[in-house]
């Protein structure tokens, strides 16, 4: 298939407005004939089903949580990005849209990048009418700090607990428009398949989590906003039921799955504490603002009461290395260098399979310089959690951290109006590939989720609709019932398998393959090694996996075994395209592609490009087809921080 990004031209800052000009439009006396499915009700897809709804279109929006407002979105910490320039430092949309370019190493679409910036001026408006409680400053203006990767300070936040109150906002729109009965809410529902009859997405099969129902549901489109698929790694910052069904699926069915390896390393989590983990715990990027990262010169003070160890024996590697950003240099950059340190021997905290992972984040200069109640005011939730976990408290004693996986920039491939390879399939938020390139700048990604769902899919979803036809899917039609009996089949083959294992032992291990191989660090031998792996482990789950209990009744381990089986194809994916991108862009580092300074080297001649994938039939030999990227405004070079 040609891949036709259907990215406007012209000057950039009237792209946008063009395209939403020319886009169709329908009668507002029609939309309520118009059946819209959206999966997922995060700040995409909450969003994205309260704005159709409050359109006036008929729409049906799933979860697998009790409540729309547990989606993975209300863990956001730190922020969202803006370019208000409340702060009179010199930002602008277009300085947004340049940093967003260059953090993503020049692997993402200007034009797309160029919409989320100037989108994001009208997320703050909206969510402040909403009554969302960003913190603000003495004069009452809206408060900024600063997220790596910019030198402006344009994150708008709510303490530490943004994604929260973003997430409360479009919730309460949502239940406005479920009592005025425009959305239908179908919480503790699992999307398991995608219906496509003539190449056209028409419906989802899903699974009622509590009673076991399968059930076929048809509408005109779907639209899937079902998150990032880092638990692919087991251990991550995401929420555990994180997964990658729903896009998985919807790749079987002909949706090409995008730079699937481009995955994001948190550099400030919480190190791992020993290997009965099941979860790793973010600190926010916002503790960068203040927090100062070090480790010991003197391998003799490492296990040193760190308060003991005097100025000139520590390390502010950050600070040294990159004086431009400090310790605010963006996330793949300051996730590599605590691995450099660690990987010296220069790690603090316990060990963990034989080597210290951490390093520290130090408010003692902060407390001194600004004082203990400024730092409570930004951060004290976040400090709280810290030692809750620890029991360390961080106003007296540096925080440990080390990186972890937090966010994936890779997903379901998608054109400039986010709808994907399948006609009529659309895909928002996390769930796609769209905007962040090979690293995305923190801050970022409520951003992208709330313009997709406010602002982009209400306009490009009506201009789908307006062009067909509303109501042409029969219920009875083959295809419905075909991919509602495969979904069945499915179910019972994983019940009867009968084995000794736990779906979390698959996945755990799973996870650890792909964590030592196509983690921080990647090598054609590692990757390969993985990709001999990952169907031997298959084989093993589908011939020793145990479930108890059955498919007609509330199961989380058939809910854990479905979506362990689709990270397993995931993971396989994942690691051909890390193999096959031969340089190191943004988060997908290659140790064969570095500069002398150990930088990431990228190679634009021959990989400047999204790859997205085909699937086949066959899980070894998906096609790689090739969008190739241009860029005429912010032109690629070496990233630089220093
Ligand atoms: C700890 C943490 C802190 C973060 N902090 C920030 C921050 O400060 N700033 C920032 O910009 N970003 C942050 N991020 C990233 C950001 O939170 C996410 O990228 C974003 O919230 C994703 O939103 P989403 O709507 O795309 O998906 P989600 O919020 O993950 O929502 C997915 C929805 O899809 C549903 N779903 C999924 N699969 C299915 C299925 N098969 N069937 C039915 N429903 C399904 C779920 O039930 C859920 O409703 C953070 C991430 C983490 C992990």
């Amino acid at each position: 298939m040609q891949l036709d990004s259907r990215a406007p031209t012209g000057p950039i800052e009237q792209r946008w407005n063009d395209a939403r000009f020319k886009a169709k439009l329908v009668n507002p006396a029609n939309r309520r004939k118009y059946k819209v499915i959206v999966v997922g009700s995060g700040l995409a897809g909450g969003a994205a089903a309260a704005t159709l709804g409050e359109l006036g279109y008929n729409v049906s929006c799933f979860c697998y949580q009790d409540s729309p407002r547990r989606a993975h979105s209300i863990a956001a910490q730190g922020g969202i990005n803006a370019a208000k320039n409340y702060q009179n430092d010199g930002d602008s949309v277009y300085r947004l849209f340049y940093d967003t370019v260059k953090g993503g190493d020049f692997r993402a679409r200007e034009s797309n990048v160029y919409r989320l910036a100037e989108l994001s001026v009208n997320i703050i408006d909206q969510c402040v009418a909403q009554g969302v409680p960003f913190a603000r400053e003495y004069s009452g203006l809206l408060g900024n700090r600063s997220f790596g990767g910019a030198q402006v300070a344009r994150t708008f936040y709510a303490r530490g607990q943004t994604g929260q109150q973003l997430l409360l906002g479009a919730y309460q729109s949502l239940s406005k428009q479920i009592e005025a009965k425009t959305v239908k809410m179908y919480p503790r529902t699992e999307m398991l398949d995608l219906i496509v009859i003539d190449g056209v997405a028409r419906g989802i099969v899903t699974r009622n989590l509590v009673t076991g129902k399968i059930e076929a549901h048809t509408a005109d489109v779907v639209v899937l906003c079902s998150g990032g698929y880092g638990n692919v790694f087991y251990l991550s910052t995401n929420a555990k039921g994180c997964n990658t069904t729903a896009t998985w699926r919807s790749h079987r069915r002909g949706a090409y799955f995008a730079n699937p390896c481009f995955t994001q390393i948190h550099p400030t989590c919480i190190p791992q504490s020993g290997d009965y983990q099941s979860k790793l715990t973010l600190m926010s990027e916002s503790l960068r603002n203040d927090g100062r990262v070090w480790v010991p010169k003197n391998v003799a003070d490492l296990q040193k009461d760190p308060k003991s160890i005097p100025e000139s024996d520590r390390d502010y590697y950050l600070e040294r290395l990159y004086p431009s950003f400090g310790n605010l240099v963006p996330r793949d950059i300051a996730s590599r260098r605590a691995k450099d340190m660690c990987d010296q021997g220069k790690g603090v905290g316990p060990e963990v399979a034989g080597v210290r992972r951490g390093v520290y984040l130090d408010f003692g200069e902060a407390v001194k310089r600004l004082g203990r109640d400024t730092v409570a005011e930004r951060y004290d939730n976040l400090f709280q959690m810290y030692e809750r976990i620890t029991g360390e408290n961080p106003y007296e004693v540096p925080m440990r951290m080390y990186p972890a996986i937090h966010y994936t920039m890779g997903g379901l491939w998608v054109d400039y109006n986010l709808m994907s390879t399948i006609t009529g399939l659309f895909v928002g938020g996390e769930a796609n590939f769209s905007d962040h390139g090979a690293n995305r700048l923190g801050a970022s990604a409520l951003m992208q989720g709330l313009a997709d769902g406010y602002f982009v899919l209400p306009v490009t979803v009506a201009n789908y609709l307006a062009g067909i036809k509303p109501g042409g899917v029969d219920d009875n039609h083959p295809d419905v019932k075909r991919t509602l009996s495969e979904v069945e089949t499915r179910i019972k083959q994983l019940l009867s398998i009968g084995g000794k294992r736990t779906p979390e032992s698959f996945h755990k291990e799973l996870g650890t393959l792909m964590w030592d191989y196509c983690g921080m660090a990647r090598t054609a031998e590692g990757l390969k090694f993985a990709l001999g792996k990952i169907p031997e482990l298959r084989e093993q789950f589908y011939s020793d996996l145990s479930i108890v209990g059955s498919g007609e009744e509330l199961n989380t381990m058939l809910e854990k075994a479905g979506r362990t089986a689709d990270f397993f194809e995931l993971a396989e994916l994942t690691c051909r395209d890390a193999l096959d991108r031969e340089e190191s862009a943004g988060g997908h580092f290659r140790e064969e592609h570095q500069t002398e300074e150990g930088e990431a080297k990228r190679n634009d001649d021959e990989f400047s490009y999204v790859a997205a994938w085909e699937f086949t039939g066959n899980t070894n030999a998906p096609k790689l087809n090739k969008e190739p990227l241009s860029f005429e405004y912010v032109h690629p070079s070496q990233r630089s921080y220093k």
